[in-house]
């Protein structure tokens, strides 16, 4: 039977003895989060996941949605489990006080985010749509928008969702069609047909608040003619009482190859009565604000799903007997020894392990960064926090799903042929985490615009590079450090050379960017990951007579000596530049 107890441990060490959260509380607003109160949340959201999500995880994946002429009926127990998280106030844990939440920070909420989807990827991404939603209109809906929606989108009452996608219209959101006329009373009828749209349609809520992209009649072509809507499910009336049910309806749900328990829907805008959202053909600034969330938020997926993966591949490599341990039988009573002896499995284990923590390291460096960049009384501060946040949302998206996938095959692999049967659990974390890859832009995507837009075009490295030059600088000839920093120091320059070699290339040759966005995203992140492990290592020694510390040494060195080497190998693809991945004629594939 697959198991799930979130890393209450870790949580605390990469919050407080690695990120200093005693002193980030000092923020502004923060005042509430003293540690007795941070534990306790973790705590209580540590158990409603484990004990009222994680429960309905394998039945909800063999049950599906089901779908009856427009409506979608969300797996057993979802609607009771949903009636809990909203009870205990979860969806609003960052939310503005002004709005009924609870004023949070980021770094508190991606850890209950993590367990909540370690616990139900499914489930989860209800509340982080919502989220999502609730975030895009705090930031940009008018103050009626807000009065109407904020509050009961904060605390979770009502549902959010975003429709951007359209049956031609994936990545190029310049190609979408769906329409939108004014009706002359300040609001708009929208048409069109949305494709893939994630919990569009669903018994949990009374209404649901979709955030729209389309087209005015006059708006120029392509990306600059984009706005966006506001548009519920069921109207609702000034005084916040719902009354008739909108022209929107859900016409299709896809059958999908995980994350059965979460409707992805077709839905169809049949002049439905929208209101427009920020400027008219600025939709896509807008709707950044909740493509933002929602890019941190499924990289936190795919970190939940490794963890996941990670504890069940353990709890079997510990219980399953088959051959010796090269170095001797281990217990000779039995007829074999424990798999976890073999140092092949011990290298996934390993490296399972290793890409957790680093990625939940990194989740928690760029929330911290978030927290800064909203509520630091120096604007130079907050200014600088902001641009981190902006270079690091595409390496949360892309690294910590594309980890999530390689951490659930590895849980397969240790499993054996057992991982390829269903009851066993594995399989599902493999299906489920795929989309994350996909979705909110493909990992493909995302590395374009950490290398294109905030590399070469925003200049943003500088963010990221400084702090890490500084903290190699400083800790140079520290002998006892010196096993985590040469290795460091020494991707670092892998990663400055591989910038520098692509910018003096970029303007001339155009497909370079292109050709080594996806290496160079790897070789940012694995360089990312190795500064925190340092950190992680430089905390850790002085504390290294109990198991927590050495076990977070131990994994430190092997992400330094196993992990952090295919920087060289990801440089080498990188200056190697785009002519062998170009040079084959398009008639001959
Ligand atoms: C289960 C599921 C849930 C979803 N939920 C939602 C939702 O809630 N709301 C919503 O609006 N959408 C949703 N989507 C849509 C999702 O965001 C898109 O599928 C995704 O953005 C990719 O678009 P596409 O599938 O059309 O692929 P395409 O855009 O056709 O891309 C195909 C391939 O080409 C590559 N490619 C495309 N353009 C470029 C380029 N310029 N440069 C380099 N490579 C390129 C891509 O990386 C990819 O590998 C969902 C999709 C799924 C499957």
């Amino acid at each position: 039977m697959p198991i799930f107890a979130p890393p209450l441990r870790d949580h605390l060490f990469t919050l407080y003895e690695l990120l200093d959260f005693e002193t980030h509380t000092r923020l502004p607003g923060f005042d509430h989060c003293s540690r007795d109160v941070i534990e306790a949340v973790l705590e209580q959201s540590a158990r409603f996941s484990a004990e009222v999500l994680f429960p309905l995880h394998r039945s909800a994946d063999e049950e599906g949605v089901q779908f009856d002429n427009g409506t979608v009926t969300t797996p057993k127990g979802f609607k009771e489990a949903y009636a809990q998280l909203v009870e205990g106030g979860w969806p609003a844990l960052t939310a503005d006080p002004g709005h009924g939440g609870q004023g949070m920070p980021h770094m508190v909420n991606f850890l209950f985010e993590e367990m909540l989807n370690g616990a139900n990827l499914s489930f989860g991404l209800f509340p982080g749509l919502t989220r999502g939603a609730y975030v895009a209109l705090a930031q940009h809906g008018t103050e009626d928008q807000k009065a109407l929606y904020a509050a009961k989108l904060a605390s979770g009452e009502w549902a959010g969702s975003m429709c951007l996608t359209e049956a031609h219209c994936g990545t190029d959101l310049g190609l979408l069609k769906t329409q939108a006329a004014p009706k002359g009373d300040g609001s708009y009828a929208l048409t069109g047909t949305k494709i893939f749209i994630s919990a569009g349609e669903h018994d949990l809520t009374p209404n649901i608040i979709y955030l729209v992209l389309a087209r005015l009649s006059n708006a120029p072509k392509g990306s600059k003619g984009i706005s966006l809507f506001v548009v519920p499910k069921v109207m609702v009336k000034a005084d916040g009482a719902l009354g008739e049910r909108n022209a929107v309806s859900c016409g299709a749900v896809e059958h999908k190859m995980g994350i059965h328990g979460c409707p992805t829907c077709v839905m169809n805008f049949d002049g439905a009565a929208g209101w427009l959202m920020g400027e008219p053909n600025q939709g896509l600034k807008a709707m950044f604000a909740m493509m933002n969330t929602e890019r941190i938020a499924v990289g936190i997926h795919g970190l939940a799903i490794a963890e996941a993966s990670y504890q069940n591949a353990v709890a079997y490599a510990r219980d399953r007997l088959q051959g010796r341990a090269p170095s001797g039988p281990r217990d000779t009573a039995k007829p074999a020894d424990p798999i976890i002896v073999h140092p092949d499995v011990r290298r996934m284990l390993m490296t399972q392990r290793a890409l957790t923590e680093g990625c939940r390291m990194l989740a928690l460096w760029t929330a911290q960064a978030l927290d800064v960049s909203e509520r630091h009384p120096d604007a130079a501060f907050a200014r600088q926090a902001d641009d981190m946040v902006a270079l690091m949302t595409p390496v949360v998206k892309a690294f910590l799903t594309d980890c999530g996938s390689e951490v659930a095959n590895l849980g397969i692999q240790v499993l054996g042929g057992h991982g390829f049967i269903r009851a066993n659990g594995q399989e599902q974390y493999v299906r489920d985490v795929r989309i994350t890859q996909l979705y909110e832009g493909t990992n493909g995507i995302q590395s374009m615009d950490l290398l294109g837009r905030k590399v070469l075009h925003l200049h943003l490295f500088d963010s990221f590079a400084k702090p890490v030059a500084d903290f190699v600088t400083t800790h140079e000839g520290d002998e006892r450090l010196a096993e985590f920093m040469e290795p460091l120091a020494a991707s670092h320059d892998l990663l400055e050379d591989a910038t520098r070699t692509i910018r003096e290339r970029a303007g001339a040759q155009p497909n370079e960017a292109g050709a080594a966005a996806v290496d160079y995203m790897r070789l940012f992140a694995l360089t990312a990951v190795g500064y925190l492990f340092a950190r992680a290592a430089q905390v850790s020694l002085p504390k290294s007579n109990d198991d927590f510390h050495r076990a977070k040494l131990a994994t430190a060195r092997f992400f330094m000596q196993r992990i952090l080497p295919d920087t060289a190998s990801l440089h080498a693809k990188i200056v190697a530049g785009a002519g062998p991945v170009m040079e084959l004629d398009e008639a001959m594939f």
